[in-house]
């Protein structure tokens, strides 16, 4: 059995102290702990920003890719092997704003995926800017003069184009995050989590007490995650209130066949198991369809 402390890859992580990114990392390695997993078959990929640095933490496999990218990265590795447990991760600015459609496109086929959130709303490796989840009117280095768009609703997104796992965390709470995470692993489908995780540097409307003055638990009420409708109402329930109620929890779940299971080409076989023919048969079979 893998402990917390082995899946810790002895690196330091280089974020500032205080920051969420420590609370996320914490509890992607306790529930990969309690569930067992091997590290021989999980992988994180991840994209640009500072919780994408989160590969080098954990000791499993993993791939720091460029930037909104972490999902192509994941769902090939998907396919291209099954028997693995894949992790993309990455921040509010890096999958919602460069990777938005990756994110879109995932959440339609269904790849077993988990796909968990830094959402620091900002960009705090560039050190302050807008990113698509920071609040209307926030002033930052971008926006001097206050944000004017309406936030980008990551959860909304992934109902409407079919994600069939949805939570949102919060990363002062690490046994409540620790349990969704593991939802979501334990999910067959592509399932995301939202974490809401303060930057201490650059974000200073939504810190630790920001949200533990808003935040509260689906679970403690008596919402189930099962209403495609209802789920889709209460997304919104942050922004219909002027974030005076900010529910975590599971928003929605439900079983659809994925995306890599339907791909005739592995009926039989793991792609990863399948014969590599030799390069030059390859280029002489594609002369000729091609002539
Ligand atoms: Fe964390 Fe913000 Fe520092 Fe980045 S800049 S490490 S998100 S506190």
């Amino acid at each position: 059995m893998m402990t917390v402390m082995m899946f810790d890859s002895g690196r330091k992580p280089q974020w500032c102290p205080g920051c969420g990114n420590f609370g996320i990392l914490q509890a992607v390695k306790m529930a990969m702990s309690n569930l067992g997993l091997k590290r021989e078959n999980t992988v994180v990929a991840s994209g640009i920003g500072c919780s994408s640095k989160i590969p080098h933490y954990i000791s499993t496999y993993g791939y720091e890719g460029i930037h909104g990218r972490p999902l192509p990265l994941a769902s090939a590795i998907k396919i291209a092997n099954r028997r693995l447990t894949v992790f993309a991760m990455g921040g509010d600015g890096d999958g919602y704003g460069e990777g938005v459609q990756h994110f879109t496109h995932a959440c339609r086929r269904n790849y077993d995926i988990t796909y968990i959130v830094h959402n620091n709303e900002i960009y705090g490796l560039t050190t302050g800017q807008a990113s698509p989840t920071t609040l209307r009117g926030t002033k930052t280095k971008s926006t001097p003069f206050g944000v004017l768009e309406t936030p980008y609703n990551p959860l909304a997104n992934a109902l409407i184009n079919g994600a069939t796992y949805i939570a949102r965390g919060f990363a002062g709470d690490l046994p409540h995050l620790t349990k969704l995470i593991e939802g979501a692993v334990k999910h067959k489908g592509f399932a995301l989590v939202d974490v809401f995780q303060p930057c201490v540097s650059f974000n200073k409307v939504n810190t630790y007490q920001w949200f533990r003055e808003r935040v509260y638990k689906l679970e403690d009420t008596d919402y189930t995650p099962n209403d495609r409708d209802r789920a889709l109402d209460k997304m919104y329930e942050d922004a219909k209130t002027e974030y005076k109620k900010v529910p975590i929890g599971l928003f929605y779940k439900e079983d659809r066949p994925q995306y890599e299971n339907e791909l005739p080409q592995l009926k039989d076989a793991e792609l990863v198991d399948k014969p590599i023919k030799p390069k030059k048969e390859v280029m002489a079979e594609l002369i000729k369809e091609f002539r």
